[in-house]
């Protein structure tokens, strides 16, 4: 059964990420769907930071060197995908290993052209009030690991 929550504000969504850190491990692939300004660079932040045990690291947006890796406990990759021009880019660069290596976080998968994997974990940012929901999809191996850190 897919997740459903409601983020309040910026710092709801800081927390359900340090959160969600707690459940990935390596090999997970976790697509970020949603608008411009939706929270998926502050997701992905919150994520990074968490695994990095360092509140104040920089994360800068892979906006347009389309990925920014992390070499932590477990290694991350970031993508921002929305810029890539084609699918080959993927290959170019490195999903495949930085998936087997650690975690990936990807925006704009929709961008990747069909070539990301489709037993993704999924979390979808809609706009809500002045807050944002996020459903969370994915295999129910993975629903579990992240329902037991939510401790939902
Ligand atoms: P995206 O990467 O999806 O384009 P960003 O994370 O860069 O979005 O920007 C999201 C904006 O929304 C930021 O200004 C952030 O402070 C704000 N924000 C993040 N989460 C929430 C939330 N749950 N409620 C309201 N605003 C939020
Ligand atoms: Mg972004």
């Amino acid at each position: 059964m897919a997740l459903d929550l409601f983020l309040a504000d910026e710092a709801a969504t800081i927390r359900f990420g340090e959160d969600l850190a707690l459940a990935l491990k390596r090999g997970d692939y976790v697509a970020l769907h949603g608008d411009l300004g939706a929270g998926k660079s502050t997701l992905a932040r919150a994520i990074i930071r968490a695994i990095a045990d360092d509140a104040m690291l920089e994360v800068p947006s892979p906006t347009f060197t389309l990925v920014q890796s992390y070499d932590l406990r477990i290694p991350v990759a970031h993508f921002d995908l929305y810029r890539i021009a084609d699918a080959a880019e993927i290959d170019e660069l490195g999903f495949d290993e930085a998936l087997s290596d650690g975690i990936c976080l990807v925006e704009w998968p929709e961008k990747g052209f069909g070539a990301l994997p489709a037993d993704g974990i999924t979390l979808r940012f809609l706009h809500e009030g002045d807050g944002r929901r996020v459903e969370i999809d994915g295999p129910a191996s993975a629903l579990a690991r992240i329902r037991r850190s939510l401790a939902i």
